[in-house]
């Protein structure tokens, strides 16, 4: 049993704390959110009034915060964490944000003597809930093991993706990806259909030829071929655009500074853009197929 803080109890911060609540942790929870505090508090966690009352004498910090300022100004800032904590707290930012601020954050701890890695998750809400989320980790081997036995509770794959920022990397390569095989695959299916072809034999056709990828394993963007896709429940998410266009932003900027010219990815952000710009933010990313219609 570990004493944890948990910083950020959102859609994904509060099924995580609630993981490791069950899996026998003392969890010390904040959020700015009082609703947030007080669903925690009913399934066991210890409320704090700040996030340096919650990290007081704890062996981890955990935060999940919406973007690299929240994560700056709660590790770094006028009185942040990093002041406060010694050598026998671990922290570890679960948060998708930019690399150069995750590698910012952990130098810094590293200086300080702290162990730090940027563990952003891939496997949203449902995932969270369920504790099957991945985890992809940046930032010292020495400190991996220890961060590795945390997110067991929370998580079902645990990578070490390499030196501090290189969570982030693999999250922004990943979910480029992602949005380039979603398109991808819908203007395939859009373009059977229009010439005769039943969306569900097309899928088949190709999940067992080249064209096999995830969005149509798991995912199928056009509604009724898998009933449980956000497809076939009128694009309720799943994963929303707004999210979405978040990570392309970090994708772009991670191509950019290290000079690669990712025009797929840069054309997917243009495209999911335009589609969150039309008023479906808040709609699962696979609505993209209706661009098409
Ligand atoms: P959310 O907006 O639901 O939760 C963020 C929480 O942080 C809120 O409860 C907010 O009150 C709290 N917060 C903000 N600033 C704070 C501060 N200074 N101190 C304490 N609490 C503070 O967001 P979410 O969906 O839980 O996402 C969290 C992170 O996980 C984001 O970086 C997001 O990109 C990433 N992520 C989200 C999903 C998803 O499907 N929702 C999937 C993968 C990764």
């Amino acid at each position: 049993m570990a004493r944890v803080a948990f910083i950020g109890l959102g859609n994904m911060g509060g099924p995580m704390a609630a993981n490791l609540i069950k899996a026998g942790h003392e969890l010390h929870v904040f959020d700015l959110s009082e609703e947030a505090l007080t669903s925690l508090e009913a399934l066991g966690a210890i409320r704090s009034a700040s996030a340096n009352e919650a990290a007081q004498s704890v062996d981890f910090v955990v935060t999940m915060l919406p973007a690299g300022k929240h994560v700056e100004s709660v590790y770094l800032g006028d009185g942040g964490l990093l002041a406060q904590l010694d050598s026998s707290t671990t922290a570890i930012d679960c948060s998708t944000i930019d690399a150069e601020t995750a590698r910012k954050v952990v130098e810094a701890a590293a200086d300080a003597g702290i162990g730090f890695m940027d563990c952003p998750v891939s496997g949203g809400v449902a995932a969270a809930a369920a504790g099957t989320l991945a985890f992809m980790c940046g930032g010292p081997e020495s400190v991996f093991p220890r961060v590795k036995e945390l997110l067991a509770g929370m998580g079902a794959k645990i990578f070490h993706a390499g030196p501090a920022g290189a969570g982030q990397v693999a999250k922004g390569c990943n979910n480029m990806l992602l949005a380039v095989h979603m398109i991808g695959t819908c203007e395939a299916l859009e373009m059977g259909v229009r010439n005769g072809l039943d969306p569900a034999v097309l899928s088949e056709i190709m999940l067992a030829s080249s064209g096999r990828n995830w969005s149509l394993e798991v995912y199928n963007p056009y509604p009724d071929v898998m009933p449980n896709a956000p497809a076939s429940k009128g694009y309720k998410p799943g994963f929303m655009v707004d999210l979405m266009v978040k990570d392309l932003g970090l994708a772009a900027q991670i191509a950019d500074l290290s000079g690669v010219d990712n025009a797929m990815g840069k054309l997917a952000k243009a495209l999911f853009e335009q589609h969150q710009a039309d008023g479906n933010g808040r709609r699962d990313f696979s609505s993209i197929l209706e661009r098409l219609a």
